[in-house]
């Protein structure tokens, strides 16, 4: 029975999903993981991989797709770049998978691509032509689906929502080292930031935060009737309205999905972003979706799936 492996490759552990080729996700395991640069580790990987199918009566034979998700950037071609934020050999890894896994076809996705492809697949977007895919987490990642298919540009840079220029005054620098980016504001970092900022305009102590990207304390407050709170999420959803009404005018699609940490709040802001949207975008896109992504943090293992299986 042929089977499809999707891999979310994270820092402390990787999550897998065993799919059938039409979509149905039939397993899932997390194996533990450090440093994934050695053959021990590789080791780890593919045994964990072997023991999913063997518990479920399949075995490596039976493999005819492996995708891995990486948190970095992949070209047209699928070579993976610069890793910033984990330590991987992606050349090592795949190797160690198709020795172990011989009918398999391998794909490497960024994981924000990843998570596109996995709601195109089977969630939210389900039979849409054309898509953006905007995953409000730590940052702010996107994916562009038209036609079809990805976009991820001829320089790789296609898709990198998170630093649309939403506010030429701003003189804090984003982490591409502009200014004014979308990420500033609508990451979980971003609202957090802005709460404390409408908190010390107000003389207000903010709610126990727990850390820099604890959105969900910051819900919490605006649920219970946080003025600050309340102000905040405004603002984050005004500019991330002003950045989908931007996109747009480029290539109108269908409908945005917002997935991430972020959008686990998306009953208090979606008011607000659909009327920033409408707002500012050109007329004939004033009926475009704003949605939830619907698969949540499977996205990516869904998405990594499917780009293996079109190869
Ligand atoms: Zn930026």
């Amino acid at each position: 029975m042929d089977k499809v492996l999707g891999i979310d490759i994270g820092g402390t552990s990787i999550k897998v999903g065993m799919f059938s080729t039409e979509g149905h996700l039939e397993a899932v395991t997390k194996i533990p993981t450090g440093e994934i640069t050695s053959e021990a580790a590789f080791a780890v990987v593919t045994e964990g991989l072997k023991k999913l199918l063997a518990d479920n009566g399949f075995g490596p034979d039976d493999v005819v797709a492996v995708g891995l998700d990486v948190p970095g950037p992949v070209d047209d071609n699928g070579k993976v770049g610069m890793l910033a934020n984990i330590e991987l050999d992606p050349e090592g890894l795949q190797a160690a998978i198709k020795r172990t896994f011989p009918r398999a076809n391998l794909a490497f996705v960024n994981d924000a691509n990843a998570a596109a492809l996995g709601e195109l697949w089977q969630g939210s977007a389900k039979g849409a032509a054309s898509f953006v895919m905007v995953a409000l987490g730590t940052g702010v990642g996107g994916g562009v689906v038209t036609g079809g298919k990805l976009v991820s540009g001829a320089f790789g840079a296609g898709g990198e929502i998170g630093h649309i220029t939403v506010n030429r005054d701003e003189t804090l620098s984003c982490g591409c080292g502009r200014q004014g980016c979308l990420e500033q504001y609508s990451s979980a970092t971003g609202v957090v930031r802005l709460y404390k900022v409408e908190c010390a305009n107000r003389g207000m102590e903010p709610v126990h935060l727990d850390g820099p990207t604890d959105t969900l304390s910051v819900f919490k407050a605006c649920r219970a009737g946080d003025e600050a709170a309340k102000a905040a999420i405004a603002q984050m959803a005004d500019y991330l309205g002003y950045a989908l009404a931007q996109i747009s005018v480029i290539m109108d699609p269908q409908m945005y999905l917002l997935g991430g940490g972020v959008s686990g709040g998306f009953e208090l802001f979606a008011d607000d972003l659909r009327a920033a949207f409408r707002k500012y975008c050109l007329a004939p896109s004033i009926s475009t979706r704003i949605l939830p992504a619907s698969l949540g943090n499977d996205a990516a293992m869904y998405g990594s799936a499917f780009q293996a299986m079109q190869g």
